[in-house]
């Protein structure tokens, strides 16, 4: 009996998803993973922030969040197994990328160029207009400069001696002339 109303249930699951509606909320079209709708998204967000306030996980409500984090233990579980196999066979550790890395490297180049401008206290927008106003060569040594792999932004008038992180105050060099600078970089 009980096989037969799971059996009904999935079909009507299966029927409604099929035709573009909420399986939960069958007048309501579903959205982005197409597996839930607008609705189904609110009340997840609603679920998840009540837990949050709890002081337990979102994904794992009957897990405790780990001290400063609003997820936890099971979490960085999760998270740690999941950068282990991506370092392992040589992918970006962030979630959802599938870029292969460089020997040594835990990211991407494409997400090293990403924190490189983070770290630079300026957008990617502006560290890519610097690197082509620089025609891709280091401002000091002319080496060329490759992003996310070589080129390291640098502070002209250093951050320590008040100057600004704008695209005026910044320069893009090879990173290892920065490093022989013996000044402090900003990698
Ligand atoms: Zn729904
Ligand atoms: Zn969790
Ligand atoms: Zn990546």
């Amino acid at each position: 009996m009980n096989n037969s109303i799971n059996k009904q249930a999935r079909i009507r699951y299966r029927i409604a998803l099929d035709s573009g509606k909420c399986p939960k909320h069958p007048t309501v079209n579903v959205v982005l993973d197409k597996t839930q709708c607008r609705k189904c998204i609110e009340i997840q967000r609603i679920r998840a922030k009540r837990h949050i306030e709890n002081g337990m996980c979102p994904s794992h409500p009957s897990q405790k969040q780990l001290p400063g984090l609003t997820t936890c233990i099971l979490c960085r579980k999760s998270r740690q197994r999941r950068e282990y196999e991506c370092i392992i066979r040589g992918i970006c550790v962030n979630s959802g990328c599938n870029n292969k890395t460089l020997d040594g490297n835990h990211t991407c180049p494409i997400h090293k160029w990403y924190s490189a401008a983070q770290t630079a206290g300026v957008t990617v927008q502006i560290l890519d207009e610097i690197y082509e106003e620089q025609n891709g060569r280091c401002i000091l040594s002319g080496i060329k400069i490759v992003k996310g792999v070589n080129a390291s932004p640098d502070h002209i008038i250093s951050k320590n001696d008040g100057g600004l992180n704008t695209k005026e105050n910044i320069r893009l060099t090879d990173w290892m002339v920065n490093r022989a600078l013996g000044k402090e970089t900003d990698e």
